[in-house]
């Protein structure tokens, strides 16, 4: 016995009882069909929110889009009753294929956030013939669906950073538990206040096994996180990665200035095209590389800049002591050639490692790892590269926690 359409459109659509396919139209000029679902009469109509059931009251029309069924986009319409529940009022009863107040059914806004974890929102709405701001509201449905579902967490390892956004001197925070590799929130601006305060609105009890909070020498951090932990001498450490940004700024500025200076009195600077060897990662590179050893031979030459290079690496050399004295010792020592080197942007440096080396030294000590913050501030980046920059803070704080907050985004039917 065959199939009839409406019974093959039940089958692909996932409809099930109380509801069926009673018609489909196609509309061949604009290549759409669209499958007519109705709730079977007799069927007790449930309030959602309480289950039980109630009188009729009206119907309402709605329309779900789905996904493209061949190259014909397909809808899904019903006249979807609304009942009086004794206890909650009027309610619209539960539909199976889509989320309350979506215009999308679950398997098309699925879809479409499994597209937008690889391309950016541009692609996907051009993709789906969708507009910019539905499928931002795709997303920004996705990103609060996860929200409300998260777990309660109870971070070991926070990391606190600052990020760009849009113009260069505008910033937000990004609290990150370290242990579990997710973005736990983004605060609107770096003040000391705005994170003093979303501290307090937290649960404490969801920091009782806080052991460190790792973080740039950035006043405003260290003020709000001293406002709130008793032990903040302890937990606050500033790790590797904001160090040594710190050590690679000055250097690129002794650089810049030295390159100058030779370019006016010579035709061609030694440090010409050097910019990137100096302020690579030394120990990730094979010293055997050709262009290496062009490289180490100019660290060897009488240049500010190879002197300067040669605190930075000494200065990344002094983070995995098994004793705090010996660390100490050997800090304070690099401390002391640093301002005895001439070059003011270092000094400036040693200035700042030397008010905040009781942090580092917390850093050391706790082992904490900065591997997680680098990478999750290269996604970062490479998120707001792709979005071709954001037209408001809110957007790029959603698209954040999209991509690096952990979140199950996927929508499921309200029963
Ligand atoms: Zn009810």
């Amino acid at each position: 016995m065959s199939e009839t359409l409406e019974e093959f459109y039940n089958h692909i659509l996932d409809i099930e009882s109380p509801w069926s396919v009673t018609a489909i139209n196609r509309d061949s000029k604009t290549r759409e069909v669209t499958a007519i679902v109705d709730y079977k009469e007799n069927e007790p109509l449930l309030c959602p929110d309480c289950g039980k059931p109630g009188k009729l009251y009206d119907h309402r029309m709605r329309t779900w889009r789905h996904l493209d069924s061949c190259n014909h986009r397909t809808m899904i319409q019903a006249n979807v009753p609304r009942l009086t529940c004794e206890e909650h009022g009027v309610k619209q009863v539960s539909v199976l294929w889509a989320e309350k107040n979506s215009r999308f059914t679950l398997e098309f806004e699925s879809t479409v956030i499994l597209w937008l974890k690889e391309d950016p929102i541009s692609t996907v709405a051009e993709n789906f013939g969708l507009t910019w701001d539905e499928v931002d509201g795709i997303m920004t449905r996705a990103v609060r669906r996860g929200l409300s579902r998260r777990l309660k967490s109870e971070p070991k390892n926070i990391g606190i950073d600052e990020t760009s956004f849009q113009k260069r001197h505008e910033y937000v925070t990004v609290i990150l538990d370290k242990d579990n590799d997710v973005i736990i929130d983004i605060l609107d601006d770096r003040r000391a206040e705005t994170l003093k305060n979303w501290f307090k609105t937290q649960d404490r009890s969801d920091f009782s096994k806080v052991m460190s909070i790792s973080m740039d020498m950035w006043d405003p951090f260290i003020n709000a996180v001293t406002a709130n932990f008793e032990n903040a001498d302890k937990l606050i450490s500033f790790d590797r990665f904001h160090v040594a940004q710190h050590f690679n700024r000055a250097l690129d500025k002794i650089r810049a200035d030295e390159h100058r200076q030779y370019s006016l009195t010579m035709k061609e600077s030694p440090l010409c095209k050097s910019r990137f060897h100096w302020l690579r990662n030394s120990s990730r590179i094979d010293n055997r590389d050709s262009r290496r050893k062009d490289f180490l031979s100019l660290t060897r030459m009488n240049l500010k800049t190879a002197r300067a290079w040669r605190i930075k690496e000494a200065a990344s050399l002094l983070w995995n002591y098994s004793y705090m004295g010996v660390a100490e010792k050997n800090w304070k020592q690099l401390l002391y050639w640093i301002s005895h080197s001439r070059l003011k942007p270092m000094i400036a440096v040693g200035n700042t490692v030397r008010r905040y080396l009781w942090g580092i030294l917390n850093a050391i000590e706790l082992r904490v790892n900065n591997c997680m913050l680098e990478a999750k501030n290269n996604r970062i980046q490479r998120i707001k590269k792709i979005a071709c920059g954001f037209r408001n803070r809110e957007r790029f704080k959603n698209a954040i926690l999209f991509h690096l907050g952990g979140l199950d985004l996927m929508p499921l039917p309200t029963r």
